[in-house]
C-alpha cells in the first residue's frame, strides 16, 4: 500500500516534470530550411512547385498549417516595417505541421502568409484561427498602391468583441486579395498559454457554415451543462445530499471556465481585468478540481474503502490549493504550465481511483470511473496537442469540451445511481421494517390468539370437568341460579356409580378414571336438548332437566341411567359391572339457593343406596328432616367426644349354673346436656359411620379396662372378673388395633385374660387375612374373642373353626323367643345347636336378653354356660356396679338389683 502512495506520487511528479521541460524546450521554434509554399488563388499558375490550393474549383475550408512560416520575437520589440523587410524575410521558418505548435511560450511569433492571386478577380477571404487561447492576433495587411503601409486588424482573447474585424468568438479577419496581385500578409501573435496556430483561410460563406456549424454544437454543450446544472440543483434542494451540492459547484466550475475559453468572461465579466481572465483559465479548474477530488472523497468512500488512496487524494487537494494561490505569488507561465499538467495528473489520480474501487466491487463507481476516464482521455490529447506532439486540430483543442460534458453527464448518471442505491437500500430498509413489523404483528396476533384460547381454557376449565369433559359443579351451580332466577322449571338426578369405590380401592385409579370417562359417554349418550350432565366429582353425576313438566320425564331418565350403566364396562382386561343410586328432586318456589336442591337430591340418593342401591328415589321432605336431625345428631356427637360427655354402664354375666357374676360387659352410654341419657343405638352408627368411632371406641376400651382393675384391685374375690368391651368393626379395620390394645392393656395394668372383645357377628363376614391375623395376635396376648349377636348375622359356620373365637353370644332375639313351659320350638333347638356348635370347636356360650326366670332355666338346660340380661342386672353406672360387687362378694345374687 505504502509502495503504491509513492508511486502514484512519483507519477504526479514525472509527469509534471515532463510537461515542464517539454514546454519550456519549444521544440517548433528553431529555424528551418524548407521552401516556403504560397497560396495562389487560381489554377493556372505553373511558377510555383509547392501545392497549390484552388479556392474557386474546390470550394473548402483550407488549413493554412504548412503555407506558413515563423519568426520568433523573444523580446517583443520587432515592427511590421522591420518584419516585412527583405532582412527579416530570410529569418522566417515554414512549418511541417499542420498545426504549427509552440507550446507555453512567451515570445511573440510573427506569422508570413505569402497569398497570390493570379486572376482577374478580386475576392475577399476570411482567415482565422481555431484556437481561442491566443491573448493577442494582429493582423498586418499590405496596401496594395502604396508600399511600406500597413493596415493593422486586431483580436485575440483581451480584446472586447466590438472592436474586432468579424465578430466570431475566435481570432479572424477578413482579406481582400486584389486581382492579379501577390502579397505577404502578416499575424503577430502573443500568448501567456500554449501557442497553437491552427490557422485556416476560406470563402466568408463558407467561413460563417463552418462557424454556426461549431457554434451550434457548443450552444448545445452550454444547453447540456444548464441542463445538467438545473437538474442537479433541484435534486439538490429535494435530496439534500452533499454529492449534489458539490456537483453543482463543478459544473458551475466547468460552465466558467468554458466562458473564458470561450471569450465571453473577457466579454462581460471581467473585461479590465485580462490578467483575471488569464488567471480563471487555471485558477478555476484548480478550484473546480478541488472540488471534484472532495466529491470523490465522497462519492468512493474512500475515506473507509480505500484509508491510503484517501491520504494521497487529500495531497492533490492540498497541491490544488497551493497551484491556486500560486497564481497570485509567481510567474503566471510556470504556474500555467504546472497547473495544466497537475490537472492531467489530476484526472490520472482520479481515473485510477475509479478502476481501483470498481474492480473492488463497489459497482457505483462505474460512471465516475467513465467520467474521469473521458476527461483523462480528452484532456491528455489536449495537452499533447499543447505540447505539440500531436496536431492541435479543432477536435482534440475542443475535446476537453467534450470531455468535460462526458465528465458532467457521468457524474449526473453516478450521483443518479447513488441514489437509487440508496433508494434501494431505504426501500430494502423499509421492506425489512415493514417484513418485521409484519412478523411482529403476527407474533403479537398469535400471542394474543395463545392468550384468548388460553382465556378460552380457563373459562372452559373453570366450568368443565378435566377428566370427563362435562360440566363441572360452578357450571351446574351457576345453571341453576339461573333457573331459580328465572322461576323455570327443573330438576335434578343425583347420580351416585355404586361399588365404584370398591373398583377404586382394588382395581387402582387409573382403571377408576377410564371406568369414570366411559360412563360419562354413556351418559352424554343419553341427553337430550333439554337434559344436561355434570360431574359433581368423584362417582357423582348429577343430571339437569330443563322445562320439566313431570315427575315421569326425571323417572324415565332415571330409568335409562341405569339401563345404561348395567351394560358392563370392558376396560382392559375386567369386565365392570356397575349400577347407580339415584335422587330425583324436582325444584320448586321453596328452593331459593342451588345449594338447597341439590342438597335434597343427595338425601334422596342416599336413601336410594340405603334401600339397597341400583336404583332410584324421589326425594321426600320427611326424608330431609330426618337427615337434618341425624345432622344435627352428628354435630353433637362431636361435640361430645370434645366435651367428653359419654360414661360407660356395666351389665353383669352371670354362670347360668351357680348365678355367680363372672364379668361385665361395657356399654358406653350419652349424657346428653339435656339430661338424657342416650344409648348407643342411636350414636354408634353414626359414630361409626362418621368414623368418631375411632377416638370414642379407645376411650372406652381403656375406661373399662381401668375399671376393670380397680375392681380386681378392690375385691379380692372378683379378681378373676372379666370385661367384656364391644369393639366396632370400623375399629378393627383400624391397622394399629394390636397396638393400641396392647398400650392401653399396658397403661391400665389389666391382663390379657381379663379382656373379652365382643364383635358382632357381621363383622366376619368380610373378614380379610390381615383381619385374621390381628385376631389371632390378640389371643396370643390372652385377650378373649367372642361373637356378639351370634345367629343374626348368618356367618358362616364352615368357617368358624378357622377363626380364634372363645365365646359365642346368642342373640337375644333366641331368648326372647323362648317361651315358658317344656314344649320344644324352633328357638330351643336353634340356641341347642348354637351350644352344641360352641361345644364342638371348644367354645363357651353366652347368652343376652335373659329376663325371666324360665328362660335361664331353659338356657341352663340346655348347656349354654353364662347369661345376661335384666332378669340379672341391667346395665349400672359405675357406682352401681360397684356397690352390686359387694353384696356379690359376700353372697351368692339372685336378686334384682333394679328394676
Ligand atoms: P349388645 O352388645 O348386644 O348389648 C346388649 C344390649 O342388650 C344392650 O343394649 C343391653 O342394655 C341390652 N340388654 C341387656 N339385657 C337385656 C334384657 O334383658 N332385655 C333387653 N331388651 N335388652 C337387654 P344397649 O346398651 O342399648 O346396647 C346396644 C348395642 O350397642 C350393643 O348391643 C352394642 O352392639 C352396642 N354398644 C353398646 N355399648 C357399646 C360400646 O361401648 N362399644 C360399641 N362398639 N358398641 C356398643
Ligand atoms: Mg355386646
Ligand atoms: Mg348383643
Amino acid at each position: 500500500m505504502k509502495l503504491r502512495f509513492y508511486l502514484q506520487s512519483f507519477l504526479l511528479f514525472l509527469t509534471i516534470l515532463l510537461f515542464w521541460g517539454i514546454s519550456v524546450s519549444q521544440p517548433f521554434g528553431s529555424p528551418q530550411t524548407t521552401t516556403p509554399q504560397s497560396i495562389i488563388i487560381g489554377n493556372n499558375v505553373t511558377s510555383i512547385t509547392k501545392p497549390i490550393i484552388s479556392v474557386t474549383d474546390r470550394p473548402e475550408i483550407y488549413p493554412l498549417g504548412t503555407y506558413l512560416e515563423f519568426l520568433e520575437d523573444p523580446d517583443k520589440n520587432l515592427t511590421i516595417t522591420e518584419i516585412s523587410s527583405p532582412a527579416f524575410s530570410q529569418k522566417f521558418v515554414p512549418s511541417k505541421w499542420q498545426t504549427p505548435t509552440f507550446g507555453f511560450t512567451t515570445s511573440t511569433y510573427w506569422v508570413k502568409l505569402p497569398l497570390v492571386n493570379d486572376t482577374n478577380k478580386s475576392v475577399e477571404w476570411v482567415l482565422f484561427l481555431e484556437h481561442q487561447l491566443i491573448d493577442h492576433v494582429e493582423l498586418y495587411l499590405p496596401d496594395p498602391q502604396l508600399p511600406q503601409v500597413w493596415t493593422v486588424k486586431k483580436t485575440g482573447l483581451l480584446y472586447p468583441f466590438i472592436t474586432r474585424d468579424i465578430l466570431d468568438r475566435l481570432p479572424a479577419f477578413r482579406i481582400p486579395i486584389p486581382a492579379y496581385s501577390k502579397q505577404n500578409i502578416y499575424l503577430r501573435l502573443e500568448t501567456t498559454t500554449s501557442l497553437i496556430v491552427n490557422a485556416f483561410i476560406s470563402n466568408p460563406m463558407l467561413f460563417w457554415k463552418h462557424r454556426s456549424n461549431a457554434n451550434f454544437w457548443i450552444g448545445i454543450s452550454y444547453g447540456i451543462i444548464i441542463f445538467a446544472i438545473l437538474y442537479n440543483f433541484f435534486l439538490l434542494i429535494s435530496l439534500r445530499d452533499i454529492g449534489y451540492l458539490y456537483y453543482v459547484i463543478i459544473a458551475l466550475g466547468i460552465t466558467i471556465c468554458f466562458i473564458v475559453i470561450d471569450g465571453v468572461g473577457m466579454q462581460y465579466l471581467w473585461q479590465k481585468t485580462a490578467y483575471w481572465n488569464k488567471s480563471a483559465l487555471f485558477l478555476f479548474p484548480l478550484l473546480t478540481v478541488f472540488i471534484f477530488l472532495q466529491w470523490t472523497a465522497d462519492f468512493l468512500q474512500t475515506r473507509q474503502l480505500l484509508p491510503r488512496w484517501h491520504r494521497c487524494l487529500q495531497l492533490y487537494q492540498i497541491a490544488t490549493i497551493f497551484l491556486s494561490l500560486g497564481f497570485f505569488y509567481f510567474p503566471y507561465r510556470p504556474i500555467a504550465i504546472l497547473g495544466s499538467s497537475f490537472l492531467l495528473a489530476t484526472t490520472g489520480f482520479t481515473t485510477l481511483l475509479g478502476i481501483i474501487t470498481y474492480r473492488r466491487g463497489y459497482y457505483l463507481a462505474r460512471y465516475y470511473l467513465l467520467s474521469c476516464l473521458s476527461l483523462f482521455v480528452s484532456s491528455f490529447l489536449r495537452q499533447l496537442a499543447l505540447l505539440g506532439f500531436i496536431p492541435g486540430s479543432l477536435w482534440i483543442m475542443e475535446s476537453p469540451r467534450i470531455g468535460l460534458i462526458a465528465l458532467m453527464v457521468f457524474l449526473s448518471l453516478a450521483l443518479g445511481d447513488r441514489i437509487n442505491l440508496f433508494k434501494a437500500e431505504k426501500l430494502q430498509e423499509q421492506k425489512l421494517a415493514l417484513q418485521e413489523k409484519d412478523e411482529l404483528n403476527a407474533d403479537l396476533k398469535l400471542i394474543q390468539e395463545q392468550l384468548l384460547k388460553r382465556e378460552r381454557k380457563l373459562e372452559y376449565d373453570a366450568y368443565h370437568d378435566i377428566l370427563t369433559g362435562l360440566p363441572n359443579r360452578a357450571w351446574l351451580m351457576q345453571r341453576l341460579q339461573y333457573l331459580i332466577q328465572n322461576q323455570l322449571s327443573y330438576g335434578v338426578l343425583f347420580t351416585d356409580l355404586d361399588q365404584f369405590k370398591t373398583i377404586n380401592d382394588t382395581l387402582g385409579h387409573p382403571v377408576g378414571d377410564r371406568l369414570l370417562k366411559y360412563a360419562s359417554l354413556r351418559l352424554q349418550s343419553i341427553l337430550n336438548p333439554q337434559t344436561n350432565v355434570a360431574r359433581l366429582g368423584g362417582d357423582e353425576f348429577v343430571f339437569l332437566l330443563e322445562d320439566i313438566t313431570s315427575m315421569e320425564e326425571a323417572t324415565k331418565l332415571a330409568d335409562l341411567v341405569q339401563m345404561q350403566l348395567q351394560l358392563p364396562f370392558k376396560l382392559g382386561n375386567y369386565e365392570l359391572f356397575i349400577s347407580a343410586s339415584i335422587g330425583i328432586n324436582l325444584g320448586n318456589q321453596d328452593y331459593q339457593k342451588p345449594e338447597e336442591i341439590l342438597r335434597d337430591a343427595d338425601l334422596a340418593m342416599y336413601q336410594a343406596k340405603r334401600k339397597g342401591r341400583g336404583r332410584y328415589e324421589i326425594f321426600d321432605p320427611l326424608v330431609r328432616h330426618s337427615a337434618m336431625k341425624r345432622l344435627d345428631l352428628e354435630r353433637e356427637l362431636r361435640q361430645a367426644i370434645h366435651r367428653q360427655e359419654f360414661c360407660l354402664y356395666y351389665q353383669p354375666i352371670v354362670c347360668l349354673k351357680t348365678q355367680q357374676i363372672r364379668g361385665v360387659e361395657a356399654l358406653v352410654r350419652w349424657q346428653h346436656p339435656s339430661g338424657k341419657i342416650i344409648s348407643p343405638s342411636q350414636f354408634i352408627l353414626i359414630a361409626e359411620e362418621t368414623g368418631l368411632i375411632n377416638s370414642l371406641g379407645w376411650w372406652i376400651l381403656e375406661e373399662s379396662c381401668r375399671q376393670m382393675k380397680q375392681w380386681h384391685q378392690e375385691f379380692s374375690d372378683g379378681s378373676s372378673l372379666f370385661i367384656n368391651v364391644n369393639i366396632s368393626p370400623v375399629q378393627l379395620k383400624q391397622q394399629d388395633l394390636v397396638k393400641n390394645i396392647k398400650l392401653i392393656l399396658h397403661k391400665t395394668g389389666l391382663l390379657g385374660c381379663y379382656l373379652k372383645l365382643e364383635i358382632t357377628e357381621s363383622c366376619f363376614l368380610e373378614n380379610t387375612d390381615a383381619q385374621l391375623e390381628a385376631l389371632n395376635q390378640l389371643r396370643e396376648l390372652g385377650i378373649n374373642l367372642c361373637i356378639d349377636d351370634f345367629g343374626t348375622g348368618y356367618s358362616s359356620l364352615n368357617r368358624l373353626h378357622t377363626l380364634p373365637i372363645n365365646t359365642l353370644k346368642i342373640d337375644q332375639s333366641f331368648v326372647n323367643r323362648l317361651t315358658a313351659g317344656n314344649n320344644g320350638d324352633g328357638n330351643t333347638e336353634i340356641i341347642e345347636m348354637i351350644v352344641a356348635l360352641a361345644h364342638s370347636l371348644d367354645m363357651n356360650t353366652v347368652a343376652e336378653g335373659i329376663e325371666f326366670e324360665f328362660q335361664a332355666e331353659k338356657l341352663a338346660y340346655l348347656g349354654c354356660q353364662f347369661g345376661q340380661g335384666y332378669l340379672f342386672s341391667r346395665p349400672l353406672d359405675k357406682q352401681s356396679l360397684t356397690q352390686l360387687l359387694k353384696v356379690t362378694f359376700q353372697q351368692p345374687i339372685n336378686i334384682v338389683t333394679n328394676g
